[in-house]
């Protein structure tokens, strides 16, 4: 699998002096699907905003092959669907293109696209006070691929979400991913949410947070909802859990 980021002695000290990070080498490979796996505080969140270039490391380099990317080039994600309440569906998928300069004809065509693939479509003129939890999330996601972005990073985006509603965009982001051959950086907490996703799951030790282990989840595509309660699956989530139970006592 061809490398499209690669981090080297990563480390992260905050300015209050919290070690955040120890060193952390970590690849990520070119259409993975890839989750950062670990308790709450180990770094996770920071790890995935040096990636994204919105927190500077304290030491080590973040190298892009074929070039570091531009405005746009990166999709994030964030906990919260961070909307803008006074704009509709259209307007805030819009508006990292805007902030890209793309030119409208194009832009439109783009939104509608986004919109169309979270699974939207019809719902371009709602505002987001008229809408679920998990369709705010859906145009959260539609605004950060809204740019045909090299790399989508999201940090724990379905955690606020109730259980059914969870199941169902994961089930959907994954379908996305199978056709879309995306390459895709997760944060979770969940062993289950990690491994139904991922094609690998990197293991995360305690603050401060450098990677204890990782195990690629060799589970077939595609991946549905009925995978969830198949046997093999419930495997390979004991595996991931025991490293995990094995870095935190580490
Ligand atoms: P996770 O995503 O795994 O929950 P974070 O990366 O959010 O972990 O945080 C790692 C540690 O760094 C935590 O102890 C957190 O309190 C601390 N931290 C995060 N952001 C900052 C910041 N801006 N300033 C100081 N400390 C921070």
């Amino acid at each position: 699998m061809q490398k499209l980021v690669s981090l080297d002695g990563v480390e992260k000290i905050y300015p209050n002096g919290t070690r955040a990070l120890g060193s952390v080498a970590l690849s990520v490979g070119q259409g993975e699907f890839l989750s950062l796996l670990g308790p709450s505080g180990c770094g996770k969140s920071t790890l995935l905003r040096i990636l994204a270039g919105l927190v500077p490391p304290s030491a080590g380099a973040v190298s892009w092959i074929g070039g570091a990317p531009k405005a746009g080039e990166i999709g994030f994600v964030f906990q919260e669907p961070t909307l803008l309440p006074w704009a509709n569906v259209f307007d805030n998928v819009r508006l990292p293109l805007r902030l890209a300069g793309a030119p409208p004809h194009e832009a439109r065509s783009r939104i509608e696209e986004a919109i169309e693939l979270v699974g939207l479509g019809g719902f371009a003129g709602a505002y987001p006070r008229e809408l679920s939890g998990g369709m705010r999330m859906r145009v959260s996601i539609a605004r950060a691929l809204v740019t045909h972005p090299r790399i989508l990073l999201l940090d724990e985006p379905f955690a606020a979400l109730d259980e059914i509603t969870r199941f169902k965009l994961n089930d959907d982001l994954l379908a996305l991913w199978e056709s879309q051959h995306w390459t895709v950086v997760f944060v979770t907490h969940s062993v289950f949410e990690s491994v139904f996703l991922s094609s690998r799951v990197v293991v995360m030790s305690p603050r401060p947070g450098s990677i204890a282990a990782e195990r690629a989840v060799d589970l077939p595509h595609p991946r549905i909802a009925g995978l969830r309660t198949d046997p093999a699956y419930a495997d390979r989530c004991r595996q991931v859990s025991d490293l995990l139970a094995g870095a935190m006592a580490a």
